[in-house]
């Protein structure tokens, strides 16, 4: 349902190899079965390594239930190529233990999959997740639609700031 290819949004991304109805589980986000600790230790090593090699890298760490973590890092793991947006066509479900890309909308061939990657507001790092989207309403971080009120509140809080002084 899907090929992998060079994205305009950012590094590689998944396209549509056909068109998807909406409601269609394309993908299963695969990979190692690891517990909590081990995928937060995953997790710090990999941003740290990022932010001192300046090198572009993903993390991969997926929160797959309470206790279970899935690192979608190996190469058969096609849907960690797939991008975020401020305005994506699919979503992420968990269903029996799986992780699962669905379409929330009808996609067109050709047309690249995007998700929300849900990632919460945090005042100290949101700059370094820049967004690319091109969605009209792109916010400019990545950051789950669900905090972008947070976000924006941060952003008037410092405008205000600024205007006082
Ligand atoms: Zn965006």
């Amino acid at each position: 349902m899907l090929t992998i290819k060079k994205s305009k949004l950012h590094g590689t991304g998944a396209f549509a190899s056909r068109k998807i109805s909406k409601n269609t589980k394309i993908i299963q986000y695969r990979g190692e079965k690891i517990r909590r600790s081990e995928g937060n230790k995953r997790s710090e090593q990999r941003i740290k390594k990022y932010l001192n090699s300046k090198d572009k890298g993903s993390v991969y760490i997926f929160e797959l239930n309470s206790k279970y973590d899935i690192d979608g890092t190996p190469s058969y793991n096609k849907a960690k190529f797939i991008n975020h947006s401020c305005e994506p066509n699919c979503e992420v479900e968990i269903i029996n233990d799986e992780i699962w890309i669905t379409s929330i909308k009808t996609i067109m061939k050709n047309e690249e999959l995007t998700y929300d990657y849900g990632y919460s507001f945090d005042k100290e790092d949101y700059k370094d997740h820049i967004c690319n989207c091109d969605a009209k309403n792109c916010i400019g971080y990545i950051i789950s639609s669900d905090e972008w009120n947070k976000f924006l509140n941060h952003i008037k809080k410092i405008v205000t700031k600024r205007n006082k002084s």
